[in-house]
């Protein structure tokens, strides 16, 4: 059982080992718990953002769209994940919709997802996900979302990606690899869902959303890449 503990407290969503060091009061050491969370460590309580802020919204400013989402090769600039959600629960609320981007220097916005959006956690409630995000996930997350997934049965996630996350390194494949086989489906974003994407997150949407010229062979190259590594 002592496993289980520890899988419950993926991302610290529900203790925080005592030992851990807080991030400072006065935010000065942004550096530091940027390290920490890239080591994967569960590193904050609920309610104790590190430095780095993520941004949590309803919708995206049109021009931030176009550069983060753009599924170019490579990814010069966009140092940011952006990760637009919509979350199921089956109930009459209807759908949680919004959108979260972090620094990967800090927190990274699949981590933000599950202690900022969705803190809790209902066993007896089905959690239908569907992120949209503007890179597919780093290993470190990849490996505590299939954690989390094992965990958490009644979650059903879906990543579209606009862009494959540093493909090639064998780390980043390997958590791909066990992200699926933990049930994550995973996708890369067609046209459409630049379109569709555009349409529910995006501000000012009544502005027409025109597809750069090589989105489709774009999304074609990063969809091979991605079913070789599925395979
Ligand atoms: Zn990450």
């Amino acid at each position: 059982m002592q496993r289980e503990r520890e899988r419950e407290c993926v991302w610290g969503v529900t203790e925080v080992k005592e030992e851990e060091e807080k991030p400072a009061e006065n935010g000065e050491t942004p550096k530091e718990n940027g390290e920490a969370a890239e080591n994967g460590e569960p590193q904050v309580e609920p309610m104790e953002l590190p430095p780095f802020e993520i941004i949590t919204g309803d919708r995206i400013d049109p021009f931030m769209f176009k550069f983060q989402f753009k599924n170019v090769e490579y990814s010069s600039g966009r140092n940011k994940t952006f990760l637009c959600y919509l979350v199921d629960r089956g109930s009459a609320d209807g759908l949680l919709r919004g959108y979260l981007e972090d620094e990967h220097s800090g927190a990274h916005a699949e981590e933000a997802f599950f202690t900022q959006c969705l803190p809790d956690y209902d066993p007896a409630v089905k959690y239908t996900i569907t992120w949209y995000v503007s890179s597919s996930p780093c290993a470190a997350c990849a490996a505590k979302i299939a954690e989390l997934l094992k965990a958490r049965k009644s979650v059903k996630l879906s990543i579209f990606a606009a862009r494959l996350f540093e493909w090639e390194e064998p780390e980043i494949q390997a958590g791909l690899k066990t992200l699926h086989a933990a049930g994550c489906k995973l996708r890369m974003m067609k046209p459409l869902d630049f379109s569709y994407t555009w349409d529910t997150f995006v501000e000012g949407e009544e502005e027409a959303f025109n597809l750069w010229e090589d989105c489709k062979d774009n999304y074609e190259y990063y969809q091979d890449k991605l079913a070789d590594i599925l395979q």
